[in-house]
């Protein structure tokens, strides 16, 4: 026994992750992958943030920054809240860090006792469940069948939420499906958590400019106003901005949750990278219009992947309206043969028989805890989803 951490028991790499680096060695290997794995925008970050980053360095912004965020990308957070989201917090209401993954960790590490209850939707991205594990919570999923369009209902919810509940995590647009939540459902999801006190919510709005279809985004604490001081409402720089690396999230919320999050993270990381967040004030205050235009360009992609996954008997795509994933259904490959002799018992082993067979990388639906579907990111380009495709469709032609 070399002494490990308990609460570390049954926390490992994330899937997308493991595949993304199984993927990798394989190209070492020589063979050609179409990565399909990886929740990260292929566009570049803005021009003018990288240019912010360099003159912060170049001026001597180099020093040790307060550690819930410099003033003025707390204002710009601020000022981005209330143009986009209606949403009025004070500065002590705003806390920056490295990545929303940091501030979720902070939420939970810093309100979590074992025995806790967290509320997941699901699917849900994956994180969510450890980071609470990590915390000593343990999970309660509330099921979003694709039959409603991956969606949360308010009459699910209520039965889910006990005495014990601490917190519930809305993600939409969602990790791994892409769905959304319309105002109306929103409204209706409000209506449930208002009869509930005791519970926080989390609203990981990480994928808010990523829409589609005219689809209009809200956030719980703007819709409900009651609920505000309840609600941690996430975000970020890095899926809108193509700023994964640089590694800044952010969040409002009530003043002495932010306190004890805040503690939390001067025991870890204290405040994040000066230059990073120069970047970051450059990309929330510089122009927004690139946003409209990516989501433009995304929203095509879509279409191109819906259409050719429908086109491939045994695989059943819906249509998401948000992020840059879909989740396909593959019932009917289960139990199948691959032309290798690979058996097909499991999303599992069809998302690694795929790999390995045809070497396209996605990500398995048991790893978002909904089976039997994968995991398709489309943040890459219309050559790499065709030729991805085609080999999928390939693939599933091919099982007996
Ligand atoms: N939330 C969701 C739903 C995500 O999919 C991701 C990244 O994949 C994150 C948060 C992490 O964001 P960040 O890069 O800001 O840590």
């Amino acid at each position: 026994m070399r002494g490990f951490a308990d609460r570390l028991n049954g926390i490992g790499i994330s899937a997308s992750a493991a595949m993304t680096d199984k993927a990798s060695v394989l190209r070492a290997e020589g063979l050609k992958i179409i990565s399909l794995s990886s929740g990260e925008p292929d566009f570049p970050t803005p021009s003018h943030a990288v240019e912010a980053a360099v003159e912060a360095a170049r001026s001597g912004d180099t020093k040790y920054p307060p550690q819930a965020g410099k003033p003025a990308l707390k204002k710009a957070i601020q000022a981005k809240f209330l143009r986009d989201n209606n949403l009025d917090y004070a500065l002590d209401e705003i806390l920056v860090a490295n990545g929303a993954k940091q501030i979720i960790y902070n939420a939970m590490m810093a309100t979590c006792n074992p025995g806790d209850e967290v509320v997941l939707p699901t699917p849900y991205w994956i994180s969510y469940a450890d980071i609470a594990r990590l915390g000593g919570a343990d999970i309660v999923q509330v099921p979003c069948p694709a039959e409603n369009n991956f969606r949360l209902s308010a009459a699910a919810l209520d039965a889910a939420i006990t005495p014990k509940t601490k917190w519930l995590v809305l993600n939409f647009p969602n990790n791994p499906t892409g769905a959304c939540c319309p105002r109306k459902d929103m409204e209706a999801i409000a209506e449930v958590l208002l009869k509930h006190e005791h519970v926080w919510i989390m609203t990981d709005d990480i994928y808010e400019h990523l829409v589609y279809d005219d689809f209009q985004f809200c956030t719980l604490a703007e819709v409900e106003p009651r609920l505000k001081d309840r609600v941690l409402t996430v975000n970020g720089v890095s899926k809108a901005y193509a700023m994964t690396g640089w590694r800044v999230g952010f969040c409002g919320g009530p003043r002495d949750l932010i306190a004890v999050m805040n503690n939390m993270q001067g025991q870890s990381t204290s405040g994040i990278n000066t230059i990073a967040q120069a970047a970051a004030v450059a990309a929330l205050e510089g122009p927004q219009d690139f946003l409209r235009e990516r989501a433009t360009e995304y929203q095509g992609r879509r279409d191109l992947v819906v259409s050719l996954l429908n086109a491939i008997p045994g695989v059943e795509c819906h249509t998401p309206q948000g992020a840059f994933y879909v989740y396909p259904e593959i019932s009917d490959c289960i139990g199948k043969t691959t032309p290798e002799g690979r058996h097909i018992q499991s999303d599992a082993d069809f998302v690694m028989a795929l790999l390995e067979e045809k070497q396209v990388a996605t990500v398995q639906g048991a790893a978002y805890g909904m089976s039997p579907f994968f995991r398709i990111s489309y943040a890459t380009s219309i050559e790499t989803l065709r030729e991805g495709c085609r080999r999928i469709e390939e693939f599933v032609l091919s099982l007996k």
